[in-house]
């Protein structure tokens, strides 16, 4: 059985007024949807909303209802912080994976809604189910606690978040909860199909042509159950694109017939490259990260490295091929 929200959380949404809403570096779907659709749930009781992510959305995004008012960069948003009292972090496993510190340094109430394994639980108020499929999946938790009533805006927002986060219903996450979080939001007016045409079919032409650049890159190892690609700057340069263009792209190598594990390098131009790794079942990513600074779930997770994109790859290759075993 599904446990509702925790009262604590809910009592601390009814106290608060003027709420900033912000969720993880590099926002991707369940980010993104989490942060839109609690932002309307709070509107819907008469509260203000205001949303601050450090870094800018990817495109696919942009269409969202309420994606256009997103405050975006290290600078705050007009009034911050006094015209604030509760800082809410939707999907942000510690304060520093928002990437802004001045948010937490404000002295607001912070409520910490997350479904990370391994999440700090740096919040007056944590609420962290590991079980749950995406952040979404709280936020309608939240939004029946509190009695909300769910547009059709807000719903799709959630709903996207859960696509997002199940890969379209597919992973290991694509529970019944899921199942039936996702039935309960296109009842409130959810619209699968415009969902699905923003994650599928919105990508930029510049997308694309990483794609096929990162795929030029593709090495298979460890008996052909590891593949790795590599994203550098100046792949980026030539596609005409920017970080937020590589959200996704790691999931192509995963479709070639035996591959358990997928690990995707993006130089960053600073002397750092980001990892993106993927596995299919048992197999554990967020045991390898977690020993970089890092953090996700079992089969999606990430951490950035000191290091070019070859040198980070050799080092974690071994570790990778550990990961799957024999
Ligand atoms: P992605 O590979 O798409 O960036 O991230 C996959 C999953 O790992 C997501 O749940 C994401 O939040 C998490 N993740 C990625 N990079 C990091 C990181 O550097 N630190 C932490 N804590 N989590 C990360
Ligand atoms: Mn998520």
């Amino acid at each position: 059985m599904t446990s509702p929200a925790p009262d604590a959380l809910l009592k601390h949404i009814r106290q608060g007024h003027r709420f900033l809403l912000t969720s993880h570096v590099n926002p991707d779907g369940d980010a993104i949807g989490s942060a839109l659709g609690a932002a309307r749930v709070l509107r819907s009781l008469g509260k203000s909303a205001t949303i601050w992510l450090r870094d800018p959305l990817p495109t696919v995004y942009a269409a969202l209802p309420g994606a256009a008012r997103i405050h975006v960069g290290e600078q705050p948003p007009a009034g911050f912080p006094e015209s604030f009292d509760t800082l809410w972090a939707l999907e942000c496993p510690s304060a520093d994976r928002t990437g802004l510190p001045s948010a937490f340094a404000a002295g607001l109430t912070v409520l910490n809604t997350d479904h990370h394994l391994g999440n700090e639980h740096y919040g007056t108020v944590n609420w962290i189910d590991t079980a749950s499929p995406a952040c979404g999946e709280l936020v309608l938790r939240i939004a029946k606690g509190l009695s909300a009533s769910l547009d059709e805006d807000a719903a799709t927002c959630l709903y996207l978040a859960l696509v997002s986060d199940t890969g379209g219903f597919r992973f290991s996450n694509a529970t019944t909860l899921a199942f039936e979080a996702g039935a309960d939001l296109v009842r409130h007016g959810a619209k699968p199909e415009r969902v699905s045409q923003w994650l599928n079919e919105s990508q930029p032409e510049a997308a694309i042509r990483l794609l096929g650049a990162m795929i030029g890159t593709l090495v298979l190892h460890h008996g052909g159950k590891i593949a790795t690609v590599k994203l550098t700057q100046e792949m980026l340069r030539a596609a005409h694109a920017s970080q937020g263009d590589a959200e996704g792209l790691v999931d192509t190598p995963r479709s070639i017939a035996g591959v358990e594990l997928t690990a995707l390098v993006r130089g960053l131009g600073d002397g750092r490259s980001k990892v993106s790794l993927r596995s299919r079942g048992e197999i554990d990513v967020q045991s390898v990260v977690l020993r970089h600074g890092g953090g996700g779930h079992r089969n999606a997770a990430g951490c950035t490295l000191d290091g070019d994109e070859d040198s980070v790859l050799a080092l974690l290759l071994p570790e990778l091929e550990q990961a799957v075993g024999t």
